[in-house]
């Protein structure tokens, strides 16, 4: 790790070594004034909001590489995202420098703070892109194996092709939602083991999975793929995603073609996108891949990046949230370079906006799984809360919270908190 060469970076904002959103971080989002007024590009600093076009109308947001236009009075990243890697990397450094401790031109005009830096208390966070494509992987070898031995027994845990290519299905854009948004529980075809036929009803199983997704920042043209040393450079940045499963509809429905109505009813993302560039220097090694994977998925050092995950769960009588799961991502096995191989190698093109989801973070050790099949080791093992109820899966009224950082030298970069609540299944039909 070699975060210290960014410990010496200080914003003129006083900004707690615990915060998510240092002048180290700078993630982007789309926010809306709770006062009014329209969606904009803003980025996180401390406890405030940057209005980058509050900064763009004033003239300080002037790039030499290229013209951005108007991207940042956008109501989604897409158009930023567009412009490329050089173009997001000045832009960064533009409002690094203008956000330093010793730099006065933002600093000592107060009526452009007051206009451009607004506390994240009196604005909401829509979803940051508007998303075309969302493919969720499968990568966590953990994970894999924990679900396959409770589907299939020990022996065939993990299917041949596992570490051959990183598993994966197409999801569905149109009910990925922000942070905050309610989830109504689904309801559906079950078929409980006791009767031959299925019933249509709510799910009873329903689970959380902790994952991390990442954006695509410039895409590829049809037939032309993505070689894994580039693939990096055409991924934007991070969030937190929820992918949200009904076990009972799943387990009915994916045979034999996958994941459907057990997923498609609600993905939770967080809303402030973390740059390739700030988890820069918390790269690290993942896990030794064997067998060697082939050549076109294979790159130096299977690189991961070193983020801290946890999830909280709070029923509607607890009065505080209760820490559940602490895991890491780094535990994940195919990264994030080779699912980017791996998706564009037979041609598929990306776009930007695409979201790329990494699958349930699970680690080695039983409080670092990432879901209630897991943690509950398929309702076998409830999870005790501190009020004395006890969890198999999600009930009605229960939040489920999901928070993830970085921890520098002296600083974090953080990915602020994924929040969702679940609301009782329709009553009618
Ligand atoms: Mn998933």
């Amino acid at each position: 790790m070699n975060s210290t060469k960014y410990k010496k970076l200080h914003a003129f904002i006083n900004i707690p070594p615990e915060s998510h959103f240092p002048i180290q971080n700078l993630p982007y989002g789309v926010f809306k004034p709770k006062s009014g007024g329209n969606a904009r590009v803003g980025v996180a600093i401390g406890d405030m909001v940057l209005n980058l076009s509050t900064l763009q109308d004033a003239g300080l947001m002037k790039t030499t590489s290229l013209d951005i236009g108007n991207v940042f009075s956008q109501s989604s990243l897409n158009q930023f995202f567009s412009l490329g890697r050089e173009a997001w990397a000045e832009v960064r450094s533009l409002i690094q420098n203008l956000l330093q401790a010793d730099n006065p031109v933002l600093r000592d005009n107060d009526r452009l703070c007051s206009l451009a830096l607004l506390p994240m208390r009196d604005v909401e966070m829509l979803l940051p892109v508007s998303i075309g494509d969302y493919t969720d992987f499968y990568s966590s070898k953990e994970h894999a194996t924990n679900v396959g031995m409770m589907f299939r027994g020990k022996d065939n845990a993990l299917q041949p092709n596992w570490v051959h290519l990183p598993v994966a299905y197409h999801g569905r854009s149109s009910s990925i939602v922000v942070s905050g948004t309610d989830i109504r529980r689904p309801k559906g075809q079950i078929k409980n083991a006791d009767r031959s036929f299925p019933d249509y009803a709510a799910s009873r199983l329903l689970d959380f999975e902790l994952e991390m997704g990442f954006f695509v920042g410039t895409g590829n043209t049809i037939g032309d793929p993505i070689p894994i040393e580039k693939a990096v450079d055409h991924i934007f940045g991070m969030v937190l995603v929820n992918d949200w499963s009904a076990r009972d509809i799943q387990r009915w429905e994916y045979v034999p073609l996958g994941p459907f109505l057990g997923k498609n009813f609600a993905t939770s993302i967080s809303p402030w996108v973390v740059t390739m560039e700030a988890l820069e220097p918390f790269i690290g090694t993942g896990p030794k891949q064997d067998p060697e994977p082939l050549p076109y998925l294979k790159i130096d050092g299977n690189w991961t990046y070193d983020i801290h995950l946890e999830v909280y769960l709070q029923s509607e009588r607890m009065e505080m949230p209760c820490r559940i799961c602490r895991t890491n991502f780094k535990y994940i096995y195919w990264s994030i370079n080779q699912q980017i191989a791996h998706h564009t190698i037979n041609g598929c093109n990306l776009r930007p906006g695409d979201l790329l989801a990494t699958g349930t973070v699970s680690g080695p050790r039983p409080e670092s799984f990432g879901s209630m099949l897991e943690l509950a080791w398929q309702g076998t093992k409830p999870i005790q809360l501190p009020n004395g109820e006890a969890r198999t899966y999600i009930e009605d009224g229960d939040r489920i919270t999901m928070t993830g950082w970085c921890q520098g030298d002296g600083y974090r970069v953080g990915f602020g908190e994924l929040t969702g609540k679940i609301l009782p299944a329709l009553s009618r039909n």
